[in-house]
């Protein structure tokens, strides 16, 4: 097996640190590819960290891996070497489920194989992109579009789609108001798509120390939730709200700004409980529900639609050594938007 190189968390109370282990030679229908960036996913932290319990360790988180096809097995024909290749939160999945045949294999009845934190079939660990290659079976390897950089198209794989799916799901569009809760490396993505889509669309954020950039982005409005007005300001106005926050909360004042049948969409994953009152819910029909990534083909679907409309992520490079000074920033919303590992740092 050829070696590979990489970061590791040795446990959940450990910084990450060089790592050597062992990726599979090529099989018929294996892609190889030559990892140049990895986004830095605030699951990584909360895995690296253990915060949602059963973390396989030693640890290579990563599941923002865009870079270029080195070689592939004899059985594969979508890819060639030296394609543009992104691959995102899973490398495999039951195939054969309801929602595999449907085409829903995030939501694999058997339970999709995670890129990292999570086991092949056979039960070997799997390891992320926080490393210099990977080798993955072509039906799980997305095609990055041509005109997208390679490094701000990286948090694509999970950050863009994460948002892309819940704002198709639930219908975003012209006549409809979306409000994004976190300015974070999910929430600029769901700015960027809401309004592309069409949508009016509004940031809830903690501050108003991001407004600038909101507009930017592409934010009709945007408000500070710190400000008692903004929960009275907007009662009854959304019809979706998606919340990208990663730390416990009550849900109410959410709730009170949707519109009757209106959905707050948690994707935010805390690790402590939250709550809201069930009044929050009866009183104007509303719905609270969930969203976990994307299909593959939805991923493609985001891709592509991201090339056409020339959407990226707005990152800040950072060399691999310094991963674990980057996760502090972001525990602060220090960064604007995403942490994007150049892995040319790691093999120089
Ligand atoms: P991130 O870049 O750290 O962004 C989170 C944002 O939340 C921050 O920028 C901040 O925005 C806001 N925030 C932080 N602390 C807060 C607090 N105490 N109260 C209110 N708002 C706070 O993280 P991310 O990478 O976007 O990930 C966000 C969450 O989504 C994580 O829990 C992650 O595990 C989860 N996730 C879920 C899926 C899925 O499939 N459902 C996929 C990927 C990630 P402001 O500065 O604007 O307030
Ligand atoms: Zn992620
Ligand atoms: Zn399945």
């Amino acid at each position: 097996m050829p070696q590979a190189s990489g970061y590791a968390a040795q446990s959940a109370k450990s910084p990450l640190g060089p790592f050597s282990f062992d990726r599979r030679d090529a099989r018929e229908h294996d892609v190889v590819i030559d990892i140049k960036f990895c986004g830095i996913c605030h699951s990584d932290i909360h895995q690296a960290r253990d915060e949602w319990g059963g973390s396989i360790f030693p640890m290579v988180p990563g599941h923002e891996i865009a870079g270029i096809v080195t070689s592939i097995g004899s059985g594969v024909t979508k890819f060639k070497v030296g394609d543009k290749v992104g691959v995102g939160c899973f490398v495999d999945s039951c195939r054969t489920c309801a929602e595999c045949v449907k085409g829903e294999d995030n939501y694999c009845l058997v339970g999709m194989n995670a890129t990292y934190n999570g086991r092949e079939k056979d039960g070997t660990p799997t390891y992320g992109g926080y490393s210099d290659h990977i080798v993955v079976d072509d039906n799980y390897v997305l095609n990055i579009p041509d005109n997208l950089p390679l490094d701000a198209a990286a948090p694509l794989l999970c950050a863009g789609i994460t948002l892309y799916s819940p704002l198709k799901h639930w219908n975003a569009g012209p006549g409809k108001k979306v409000a994004i809760v976190g300015l974070g490396g999910l929430g600029h993505m769901g700015v960027k798509l809401s309004h592309a889509l069409g949508a009016h669309t509004t940031v809830l954020s903690q501050s108003l120390k991001k407004a600038d950039d909101g507009k930017r982005l592409g934010a009709d409005e945007f408000y500070a939730m710190s400000d008692p007005e903004t929960a009275k300001k907007l009662a009854g106005t959304f019809d979706l709200i998606i919340s990208t926050v990663g730390v416990a909360m009550d849900y109410g004042q959410f709730l009170s700004m949707l519109k009757k049948d209106g959905s707050l969409v948690l994707v935010g994953a805390p690790e402590d409980v939250s709550t809201f009152h069930s009044f929050g819910v009866i009183i104007g029909r509303k719905s609270i529900a969930g969203s976990m990534i994307g299909s593959i083909k939805e991923t493609q679907e985001m891709l592509d639609f991201c090339g056409k409309h020339n959407i990226v992520s707005d990152i800040e490079i950072t060399p691999i050594d310094k991963v674990n000074e980057a996760y502090e920033r972001m525990l602060k919303s220090d960064v604007r938007y995403r942490f994007v590992i150049d892995l040319a740092t790691l093999k120089a």
